[in-house]
């Protein structure tokens, strides 16, 4: 049963609402929460999502419309659930399908359990409290808008995943008024309304990239210079997520992949660890990109990208004047070009870990166990959905504390040394992988969707699960060193849960 909640006004008058479950967010981390949860909740049990955005999805809402799935779509799952059309393995689903999809997970959740739903409203606290009952968790959210109408509910476990903070980029602030300067969001109506002005992305990540092929796919003959930064290296989708009888005979798994990534580093040699992942699992050997954020790209994609772009600077666009001659572009090592006017600027920087204050520190699991958080700064593993998979069935299978799962302060350290993030990282998830394995049913692990080991034929599944765990002891102290030494090196939290 599926119910659209509105609070009542007063805190009074809800403050005996009691939940089974509450989870904030309905992202892809909150819905594979939520959908594990429901296998240890009685039928029919109350359960409350809370969502300051009007539809389930998280930033599949919001993002540009664009932006694609940079996974086969299928691995881009809540918990085992299937995607309600036949559409290639291979096939990277567009923003909106994903959003569709995301939102059609309520449907299967609510045949298991009473769910009530609070879209447009904003939670502002999630705190455990004390009860006759025990501990529960205490949630006040309201509608946006309109924190006079907070109210204040309780559940036996809340689970809070807010997600990366995914926020709406500004267009650059550039002093030229006779530059056009955008966002993701605007990129279709301008270039629709300035026919043949040229193109500046700025930003060499996965929104540059998605950019890049936007306007070629618009428009084949524009003019599109990259500004890329550091540079930033995108793991193989080619190679590491193969066609056909491939999937047989060539590739690797990536739970292979991330323990390369995972054992190559010692916790010091940052630099030497980049330089590893891009000649041996890149699109782009040969440049000495700096930057990794586990981007896939395809070697076509990357082959369309170099071959589309007229101009690409390895460096950072600082502003945009008027010139004696027209505009200019600053550049951050001191190059200083012309450009025409009415040329597009697209404002491609990064989406994560951009506000001026990191938010405050909230423990993966509170002290008596009614509340999981998914969050960045006491963090389970760097891909949401997976800690919301993992998180909710160990907390409700009482394993996620004492077990050896690993936390880590994953936004301190990427705002400390971006390298260091990427072994750290790395070597984190692949922990908490090893012993999850260890810890959870086989049937349960096969249920995760979010595999992408799942890419490949079973046979190929189960010699990668026997290597795992062949390697198992080792790795796991290997990987434990290595968190202890990059956190000692920077004073980042982190520890067993
Ligand atoms: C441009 C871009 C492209 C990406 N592409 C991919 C990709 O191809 N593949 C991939 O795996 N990942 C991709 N990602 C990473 C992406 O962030 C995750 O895949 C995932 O969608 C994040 O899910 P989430 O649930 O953690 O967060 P979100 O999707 O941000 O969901 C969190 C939800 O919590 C809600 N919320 C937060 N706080 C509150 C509150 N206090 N009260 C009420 N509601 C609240 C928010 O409104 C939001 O709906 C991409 C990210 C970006 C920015």
């Amino acid at each position: 049963m599926l119910d659209q909640t509105s609070p009542a006004p007063g805190a009074e008058a809800s403050a005996q609402e009691t939940y089974a479950l509450v989870v904030i967010g309905a992202g892809i981390a909150g819905l594979n929460a939520l959908y594990a949860a429901t296998e240890y909740l009685p039928k029919g049990a109350r359960v409350l999502l809370v969502d300051e955005k009007p539809d389930a999805g998280g930033m599949w809402n919001t993002a540009y419309d664009y932006v694609r799935l940079h996974q086969p779509h299928p691995m881009f799952a809540v918990g085992d659930m299937a995607w309600d059309w036949r559409k290639p393995r291979s096939y990277l689903a567009k923003r909106d399908e994903v959003q569709t999809h995301l939102g059609q997970a309520l449907t299967p959740i609510a045949a298991q359990v009473g769910l009530q739903t609070a879209f447009g409203c904003v939670a502002t606290a999630c705190a455990e409290v004390s009860t006759a009952q025990g501990p529960m968790a205490e949630i006040r959210y309201h509608p946006l808008g309109a924190p006079d109408q907070e109210v204040t509910v309780r559940a036996t476990r809340a689970i809070h995943a807010a997600g990366l903070n995914y926020g709406l980029a500004q267009p650059l602030a550039l002093r030229s008024a006779e530059v056009v300067s955008i966002i993701p969001q605007e990129l279709a109506a301008t270039l629709a309304a300035h026919p043949g002005a040229p193109v500046h992305v700025v930003g060499g990540g996965k929104t540059g990239m998605d950019t890049v092929l936007a306007t070629l796919a618009a428009d084949p003959a524009r003019q599109i210079t990259l500004y890329k930064g550091r540079g930033t290296n995108f793991l193989n989708r080619t190679r590491y997520l193969p066609m056909g009888i491939k999937r047989w005979t060539s590739g690797a798994l990536v739970s292979r992949l991330f323990r390369d990534v995972a054992l190559t580093y010692d916790g010091t040699q940052d630099d030497a660890l980049i330089a590893h992942i891009r000649k041996t699992h890149s699109t782009d050997p040969e440049t000495p990109n700096e930057v990794f954020l586990y981007g896939l790209q395809s070697e076509e994609e990357q082959a369309r990208i170099q071959s589309g772009l007229s101009a690409t600077h390895a460096d950072y666009l600082e502003d945009v004047v008027d010139g004696a001659t027209g505009p200019e572009i600053r550049l951050r090592q001191g190059a200083s070009l012309p450009v025409p006017p009415g040329s597009i600027f697209v404002n491609c920087g990064g989406s994560f870990f951009r506000d001026a204050e990191m938010p405050p520190v909230m423990p993966v699991l509170s002290p008596q166990g009614a509340i999981l958080s998914i969050n960045t700064r006491h963090a389970f593993h760097f891909l949401t959905s997976v800690a919301g998979f993992f998180g909710a069935h160990l907390l409700y299978r009482d394993q996620l504390r004492g077990a050896g799962f690993y936390a880590l302060d994953l936004e301190g350290l990427f705002r400390a040394d971006r390298k260091a993030w990427v072994g750290a990282s790395a070597a984190q998830a692949y922990h908490n992988q090893v012993l999850a394995v260890q810890t959870l049913p086989m049937m349960l692990l096969d249920r995760c969707g979010l595999d992408l080991d799942r890419w490949y034929p079973l046979p190929r599944r189960l010699l990668a699960l026997a290597q795992m765990r062949a390697t198992a002891k080792a790795d796991l102290a290997h990987c434990r060193k290595v968190l202890e030494l990059v956190t000692a090196r920077y004073g980042i939290d982190a520890g067993p849960i």
